[in-house]
């Protein structure tokens, strides 16, 4: 009964938001699963941006006060540099970037970027610093141009282009059959699950954050546009400080760093190589992974 008491006028906000929401993890979240704690400290300043170094200071973290989420991690990615988390379903991965995002405060610790505590900066300033490539993206149903400049309404047709063009989608977009004015989405052409990273990458490219947060897609790629993507990504991520949730141990190869992640604690942290000398979870990791990769080969060929 007590929807029939809500507005009309409310419900077209509703719709719009959630037609918006849709294509933004932001509003997603804010619509979904809302965190009423997070507010701008009054008088917040904006964050002042320099090259983007990311520092995650002994951070503590629960979602529910019993059930303890992450403990002292401490790391940082540096201007520039690539740090990948890894570890099993669970341990913890998906929410150091949520809050990085500041979808959470950590209860202990605290997070910095450019030496400024997230926390006492404006959260648009903040989250205007971060593009994030989320695993799964959802596109409008209009056209790949609008879903495309998305990413940042004021930009020029020049700029949505260029994004699309680093994005190694431009070229896919050409041969459509209306091109760039192609409805996609639900009610038009759907897109493969490879072309919709690259419309989340073009979208974050064109944003021009100096943070980017890429959360590897789960489902899977097939191993070719798997490759495709993740060159993609290495260019793409050449000038941005980023932080990539990986759920295969073949995107994390070229990182700088990689955080092992187990229970909430990063149990190793190293660049590949080292990890796998090291001899400890990343490596019995590794092993597993290519011996999987082998048994599928061989099941392929027979
Ligand atoms: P995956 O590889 O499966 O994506 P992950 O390492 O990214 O996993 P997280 O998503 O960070 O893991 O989740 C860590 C733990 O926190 C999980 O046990 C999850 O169930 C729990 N969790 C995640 N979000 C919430 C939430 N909003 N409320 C309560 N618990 C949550």
């Amino acid at each position: 009964m007590l929807q029939l008491f809500i507005p009309l006028g409310f419900l077209g906000i509703v719709y719009r938001q959630i037609k918006y929401a849709l294509a933004d993890m932001d509003l997603v979240f804010k619509l979904l699963e809302r965190a009423p704690e997070i507010t701008d400290a009054p008088a917040a300043p904006p964050l002042v941006l320099h090259k983007g170094a990311v520092r995650f200071e002994q951070v503590g973290f629960h979602y529910q006060p019993e059930r303890v989420i992450l403990q002292a991690v401490d790391f940082r990615i540096d201007p520039g540099e690539k740090v990948a988390v890894v570890g099993h379903s669970g341990a913890g991965k998906s929410t150091l970037a949520r809050l990085l995002f500041r979808f959470y405060d950590p209860q202990q610790g605290r997070i910095l970027i450019d030496d400024q505590d997230i926390r006492g900066v404006l959260q648009d300033s903040l989250r205007a610093a971060i593009g994030v490539v989320p695993q799964d993206t959802v596109l409008f149903n209009d056209s790949i141009r609008y879903n495309i400049a998305y990413g940042r309404t004021d930009a020029t047709e020049d700029e949505v282009r260029r994004a699309a063009e680093l994005a190694h989608i431009a070229d896919f977009i050409a041969r459509l059959p209306d091109g760039w004015d192609t409805v996609v989405g639900e009610r038009g052409l759907k897109l493969s699950g490879g072309e919709k990273q690259r419309v989340a990458i073009a979208r974050a490219i064109l944003k021009r954050p100096r943070i980017l947060i890429f959360d590897e897609a789960t489902s899977s790629l097939d191993s070719r546009t798997e490759q495709a993507i993740q060159q993609t990504l290495a260019e793409v991520s050449e000038d941005h400080t980023t932080l990539v949730i990986a759920h295969r141990l073949s995107t994390v190869v070229d990182a700088d760093r990689i955080l092992v992640m187990d229970q909430g604690r990063v149990i190793e942290q190293g660049a590949h190589r080292s990890l796998l000398s090291q001899g400890g979870t990343y490596a019995a990791m590794w092993e597993l992974q290519q011996r999987e990769r082998e048994a599928d080969r061989q099941e392929a060929a027979s």
